[in-house]
């Protein structure tokens, strides 16, 4: 792969992972191959343009505040207005400062005028009216997640939540929300590469559904892509793990859960949650987890069609016994005759 040329206009990527989070989102996006973040770096798709990107996972540079070699100098810059144009990721909850009497819930850096922290919050005032997209990758980050469960001390929120549903970047764009906990890697790296063609013109506005996620990853639910869908048509549900058939009994969420993983896999294509025997828990959903709990329990609303789909799936199976047996043989004509001279 060559890099596109050095004269080329540059976008920044500017990656805050300083919400309240376990970094698991950076750690998805190493394992993303379709397209892969090399490949987005090295310019490696047609018609990428060049990608400066600041985030932590992947910075060298590791001086002093202030000093030549500063990482967090970038995002200072982006606040002066010495970066355009660029795209801001946020990855964790936005806790609430204003809500407790001393400290702070989380920052990223110091002010260079005051040697105090910077909240992650107080980060988002400063930059987003300067940003050209705002990215907000994994649950946390678009909804609030498991940090903004019922009773958390912190207040915290998504960005959405933050900025207001409604915000829209100095360029018109939407908050672009990429959920998961974490995030698919491809979902990810496929949105970034998407808006990196959007704003340098190559391609049409995001489509984005009500809950500003990518409307072509987001569109189906979990069970319509997954491996074990045919057992739930025929009402073949497992009460225990380590079974392939269906596990909606053990609480798994997917008929009513907008996700592709199934579909996707997880990395290049392999695994992908009930596919591998693990219940879908909808962290993709802005409900997540207060909805979904308890996990392990058979969710209340599919005790009708499940119900429903034994019935009917003791009937087709039955019907299907028959017509397997009948087309799992080899048609008599195939069978070497006998001679008749
Ligand atoms: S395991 Fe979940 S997603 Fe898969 S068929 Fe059963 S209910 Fe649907
Ligand atoms: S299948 Fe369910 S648990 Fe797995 S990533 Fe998708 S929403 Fe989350």
């Amino acid at each position: 792969m060559t890099a596109p040329p050095e004269d080329e206009p540059v976008v920044h990527l500017l990656w805050i992972n300083a919400g309240l989070s376990c970094d698991g989102d950076s750690v998805a996006l190493t394992a993303a191959t379709q397209p892969s973040i090399e490949e987005i770096l090295l310019g490696g798709l047609p018609g990428l343009p060049r990608l400066d990107m600041h985030w932590p996972f992947l910075a060298s540079e590791g001086g002093p505040d202030g000093g030549p070699d500063s990482f967090i100098e970038w995002f200072h810059r982006a606040d002066r207005g010495e970066l355009d144009p660029f795209m801001l990721v946020v990855e964790g909850s936005i806790p609430d400062e204003s809500i407790k009497d001393e400290g702070y819930w989380c920052s990223f850096g110091n002010d260079p005028e005051t040697g105090e922290p910077i909240t992650t919050g107080e980060w988002l005032d400063r930059l987003a009216p300067k940003a050209t997209v705002i990215i907000a990758a994994g649950t946390c980050s678009a909804y609030g997640g498991i940090h903004a469960m019922a009773g958390n001390p912190t207040g915290a929120m998504g960005v959405p939540d933050y900025l207001g549903w409604d915000w829209t970047s100095k360029a018109g764009l939407p908050i672009v929300c990429v959920p998961g906990c974490p995030v698919q890697p491809d979902n990810l790296s496929e949105t970034i590469l998407y808006l990196l063609y959007q704003v340098t013109g190559q391609t049409p506005a995001i489509p984005l559904d009500d809950n500003l996620r990518p409307a072509w990853l987001f569109g189906e639910t979990v069970h319509e892509g997954c491996d074990r869908a045919g057992y739930y048509e025929q009402g073949q549900f497992t009460t225990e793990y380590g079974s392939p058939r269906c596990l909606v009994k053990v609480g798994c969420w997917g008929p009513v859960v907008k996700c592709n993983v199934p579909k996707r896999g997880w990395i290049n294509g392999i695994g992908g949650c009930p596919n591998v025997g693990g219940i879908c828990i909808a962290c993709t959903m802005p409900g997540f987890p207060d909805r979904f709990m308890p996990f392990m329990d058979e969710p209340a609303g599919a005790k009708v069609s499940t119900l429903a789909s034994g019935l009917y799936g003791d009937l087709i199976r039955t019907l299907r016994g028959i017509t397997q047996r009948a087309v799992d043989s080899e048609p008599e004509w195939r069978r070497r005759r006998r001679a008749t001279h």
